[in-house]
């Protein structure tokens, strides 16, 4: 079966020519990816489509050997990618890379048909629009160069003219065109970024946020569709891991595994993970923003946001979550064909139901609190969200568990006892 994934990021080096003193990664160390690691991961992904290759590091300028490498890597097998991102600190030039930068957008034309289905599938011109100066295009090579807090301004012309390569479905972006940081909205508090935190301006502080990267990152899509809906990135040392900002000594602890122990099984592994970390996206985003609210009050930064009675809303919320999350795990073995959103709807219903006994809601600050947990675990429309009730969540949990038996049903193969399942199950 064909996989898609929104964006596979590679760190080919941890090393780095600059020491910027916002750096989401911490010091630069010693390390280059290895071509091994490389081949490893086209390999385990030469059947999948992706709409976003990010080439990243540290400085992936200081290892051009290593971005032809991927590239020519991706052209060999094929690999349906719809763009390359390339993310340098505009300080260095490189030959090799612009020629293959020019090599992939020649082979970009020849899978211009799967593009454009990518394109269908991953819903391009919504996503853009964070991106000024992409609105509408679809490139299939971004060269990206990060100016916000970079020591770069000397060489950053230069780099700026070397890499302007006329063609349609190449672009030259600054940081500067993607928006400011309030725009693009939020600040990772990691690496270098947190020591210097009181250097941050007020608007700054209030974007603070501190990475959660443990949750499902797999969504059903239509049919038979499932895909990866959110970056993983390997690791120069092949770890893989969830986002491309998490800092080197980070991601040591919060890795899914490592790309050399994969032997053609890098979406059940990823699976395995998924429901082993099974909250939701936007449970996930719940829990930066109480982690960001807390870091901040404990570093007596007085916002309004920041209060106590804030944090202890927020400390409620989290504790709905990690009580969801066990509900999750627990619930998992037990209707084993639901997929992770189906999953996560019938958890979310069965929660309610459970406080809607104990009359939990009828208090103002516990109904508050509650709508939350529900707009911040299924991510529901404001509308649908003002219906949801006793009668929802039980119609939901219903649902999702006919829905689970029917499919059970579907797997049994002898023609009688599937007959009597039936039977059964519509008496
Ligand atoms: S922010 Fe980028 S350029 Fe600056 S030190 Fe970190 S990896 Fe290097």
């Amino acid at each position: 079966m064909r996989h898609y994934a929104d964006c596979i990021g590679f760190e080919l080096t941890r090393r780095c020519n600059l020491h910027c003193k916002w750096c989401s990664k911490g010091d630069a160390q010693n390390m280059d990816m290895t071509k091994e690691i490389i081949d490893k991961t086209l390999d385990e992904l030469s059947d999948y489509w992706i709409d976003v290759v990010r080439l990243t590091g540290g400085e992936p300028s200081l290892v051009p050997e290593l971005v032809k490498y991927v590239i020519d890597g991706i052209i060999k097998r094929r690999i349906i990618v719809g763009t390359v991102q390339f993310i340098t600190n505009g300080t260095i030039t490189s030959d090799i890379i612009k020629k293959s930068s020019m090599k992939f957008l020649d082979y970009s034309n020849t899978i211009q048909d799967e593009r454009e289905e990518l394109a269908v599938f991953f819903d391009n011109e919504k996503r853009n629009t964070l991106y000024e100066s992409l609105k509408g295009k679809y490139p299939s090579w971004i060269t990206q160069i990060s100016t916000w807090e970079h020591d770069n301004e000397k060489t950053f012309d230069i780099v700026k003219k070397f890499y302007d390569i006329q063609n349609e479905k190449y672009n030259l972006i600054t940081q500067e065109e993607l928006g400011t940081r309030e725009d693009i909205g939020s600040i990772v508090i990691e690496g270098n970024a947190e020591k210097i935190y009181d250097q941050y301006s007020e608007n700054q502080l209030n974007l603070i946020r501190i990475l959660h990267n443990k949750f499902c990152i797999i969504e059903d899509g239509d049919g038979d569709k499932p895909y990866l809906k959110k970056t993983l990135s390997v690791s120069a040392n092949g770890k893989v891991y969830v986002g491309s900002c998490m800092s080197f000594n980070h991601i040591e602890s919060n890795y899914l595994f490592n790309i050399m122990d994969c032997n053609n099984d890098f979406w059940k592994k990823v699976d395995r993970w998924c429901w082993e970390n099974p909250i939701s996206s936007y449970a996930n985003k719940l829990m930066e923003r109480y982690k960001g609210i807390k870091w901040k009050y404990e570093h007596h930064i007085d916002r309004k946001l920041n209060n106590k009675d804030t944090l202890e809303a927020f400390e409620k919320l989290k504790n709905m979550i990690e009580v969801y999350r066990e509900n999750l795990i627990l619930f998992h073995p037990k209707l084993p064909y639901l997929s992770h959103t189906e999953l996560n709807l019938f958890v979310v219903a069965y929660l309610c139901q459970e406080l809607y006994k104990t009359a939990y809601e009828d208090n103002e600050e516990n109904r508050n609190v509650l709508s939350m947990f529900i707009d911040y675990t299924t991510g529901l429309h404001k509308d649908e969200l003002n219906h949801w009730n006793k009668q929802t969540s039980e119609n939901m949990m219903n649902m999702m568990i006919n829905r689970n038996n029917e499919r059970a049903i579907e797997k049994i193969d002898n023609p009688i006892k599937k007959f009597f399942a039936h039977l059964y199950a519509n008496m």
